[in-house]
């Protein structure tokens, strides 16, 4: 039995589920073989499995692959598993582990690019390679993300799609609309129900092995023929994106107490929202949101028994939270604070009613060092939206002078929240002094040139009919609610981070809640430069003391 198994075996229980135990003689083809298994499990996701020195290595792909270069998907490393695996369709009983139905949702040939050995590349964290089944073409790249340095739990990956004829931009889940068997021509729930023919084999020879073995030009070329079947646009206008599949009151795996608490009530045109929703929609934008979360204190604002009654900050963990969320000790503090660095600890969340999430601004797990700055426009009562836009726009013009770039997301409230990614270099990183101090003199110039617009001062008096430039969000211990972070507000709105072709006159910040956020992300992905926009504070601060001499 290899070695590379023994997880594999230990999760599993072989008289309760029908997987294949490992250790079946399967010879090696000619190409390295991968398959993509379609589970729908208590989240429905894909599994990736590439052939590797005879084992399949997997990664769970919580979304699914996606043809747009710009929607990079998150894989999570699971366990090795064997060959034998890749000839898998069926249902493995409620309570076992991986409990759910398991379709070959695609299937053939991979091949690494460059000379590196794919154990090689993984271990380098980088995989470049191509593929060539039935739905999956083309050229693609796994790389791995940063480690928690508080040694989380899972391995995470992005699996990306390279640039090539088979990237379809702006239509990221088209292809998941196609769901039948490659291997069976059965849905999941024919596979459920036991009915239709069982899988025609790969691993095991067969015919269809050699067909998708003829898109390739070559072994040793390792180029995709053009040749290979396009896929037409009837799924496309098929197309009907992934969702979170909740098996019973479950949850990525978190058991939601009380699922039809409404937490908020219907009101005006807005539906009632209850605690299974909340938690459907953190699982669903959580791959989004945790990069927001992940490294930095995070406060809660609670609602045990909905916006309308009473509701409380929870800075600190206490005994018994969950296990899915972790702690961190900031200097000065004796108790620690609450970390979420994994969707299901967003979920986990969720099942305690917490409603809105906000993050300190450090970079992720150097809560000493500034990660972001963040500008909060807050108007006065009797001021225009509209003129709200015009001042997130102007803040921006005026970091881009200053080499930064700006990012603009709704509060799911009444202003707007101007956002900076700065670049952390250790040895580099100015304290919050600094950043404070930037941000206090930017805001000062701006309601200096337009003191009838705007001020920097909290006086109440003063404010009517101008904008608060609140720069003060930027210091150690203050927060900002997170990108998609709902608000224990009417309607459920959300903080929907927007591109500045949204940051319009006529934006209505009452339109991303809770029920339309989810399928708005599926269309277009805000905030895809924000993790390649990062700059230095310090060459900003050059610039800014040159301006002001
Ligand atoms: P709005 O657009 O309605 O102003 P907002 O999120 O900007 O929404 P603010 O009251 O301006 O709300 O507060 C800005 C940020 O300061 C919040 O997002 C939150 O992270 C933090 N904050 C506000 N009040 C508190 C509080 N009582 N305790 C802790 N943090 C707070
Ligand atoms: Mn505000």
């Amino acid at each position: 039995m290899p070695k590379p198994l023994a997880v594999y075996q230990s999760k599993r229980k072989f008289d309760s589920t029908p997987e294949p135990r490992g250790g079946a003689k399967i010879r090696p083809a000619k190409h390295l073989r991968f398959v993509v298994h379609k589970h729908d499990a208590t989240r429905l996701h894909y599994d990736l499995r590439l052939e590797i020195d005879g084992v399949f290595h997997s990664w769970a792909v919580t979304r699914g692959p996606s043809l747009d270069q710009a929607d990079k998907r998150l894989a999570v490393e699971v366990e090795h598993h064997p060959l034998e695996y890749g000839d898998f369709e069926g249902t493995i009983p409620k309570g076992e582990y991986g409990g759910g139905t398991v379709m070959l949702w695609d299937r053939g040939f991979w091949s690494p690019i460059g000379g590196d050995k794919p154990n090689d590349a993984l271990e380098a964290g980088e995989l470049k390679f191509v593929l060539a089944g039935e739905r999956l073409y083309g050229s693609w790249v796994l790389v791995r993300m940063k480690k928690d340095r508080e040694g989380g739990k899972r391995t995470n990956w992005l699996l990306i799609k390279h640039r090539d004829e088979w990237a379809r931009p702006g239509d990221a889940d088209a292809l998941l609309a196609d769901s039948k068997s490659v291997a069976s021509g059965r849905t999941i729930k024919q596979i459920q129900s036991g009915t239709g023919k069982g899988p025609s084999p790969f691993m095991r020879g067969g015919r269809r092995g050699a067909k998708a073995d003829a898109v390739w030009n070559g072994a040793d070329k390792m180029e995709l023929s053009s040749e290979a079947p396009r896929r037409d646009a009837k799924s496309r206008r098929a197309r009907k994106s992934a969702s979170i599949s909740s098996v019973g009151n479950r949850i990525l795996g978190v058991v939601i107490s009380k699922p039809d608490k409404v937490l908020w009530p219907a009101q005006d045109n807005f539906p009632a929202v209850t605690k299974i929703e909340l938690a459907e929609y953190l699982a669903t934008v959580g791959p989004w949101m945790i990069e927001h979360l992940r490294g930095r204190p995070c406060f809660l604002l609670r609602a045990p028994d909905g916006i309308t009654a009473e509701t409380f900050f929870q800075r600190h963990a206490m005994p018994g939270t969950s296990p899915l969320v972790g702690t961190v000790k900031v200097s000065g503090e004796r108790a620690p604070y609450l970390q979420i660095d994994e969707v299901d600890g967003l979920v986990a969340m969720g099942q305690l009613a917490a409603l809105e999430f906000h993050p300190w601004n450090c970079a992720p797990f150097e809560p000493e060092t500034p990660g972001r700055l963040i500008f909060d426009l807050d108007p006065a009562p009797d001021v225009a939206f509209s003129r709200v836009v015009e001042a997130a726009k102007e803040l921006r013009e005026r970091l881009a002078a200053l080499g930064l770039i700006a990012f603009c997301k709704t509060t799911g409230g009444k202003g707007l929240h101007v956002v900076t990614p700065l670049q952390t270099r250790r040895n580099d990183s100015l304290d919050w002094n600094d950043a404070k101090a930037f941000a206090q003199t930017v805001c000062a110039q701006m309601a200096d040139d337009s003191p009838s617009d705007y001020l920097i001062k909290m006086t109440k008096s003063l404010r009517s009919g101008r904008i608060f430039l609140d720069y003060l969000r930027n210091d150690r211990t203050a927060t900002a609610v997170a990108p998609l972070s709902p608000r224990a507000r009417a309607g459920a709105t959300v903080s929907m981070p927007l591109n500045w072709s949204q940051v319009r006159n006529d934006l209505d910040p009452r339109r991303f809640t809770i029920h339309s956020v989810p399928a708005l992300l599926r269309k277009t992905v805000p905030w895809a430069e924000y993790r390649t926009s990062a700059r230095a504070l310090r060459a900003a601060l050059t610039k800014l003391v040159a301006k002001s001499l």
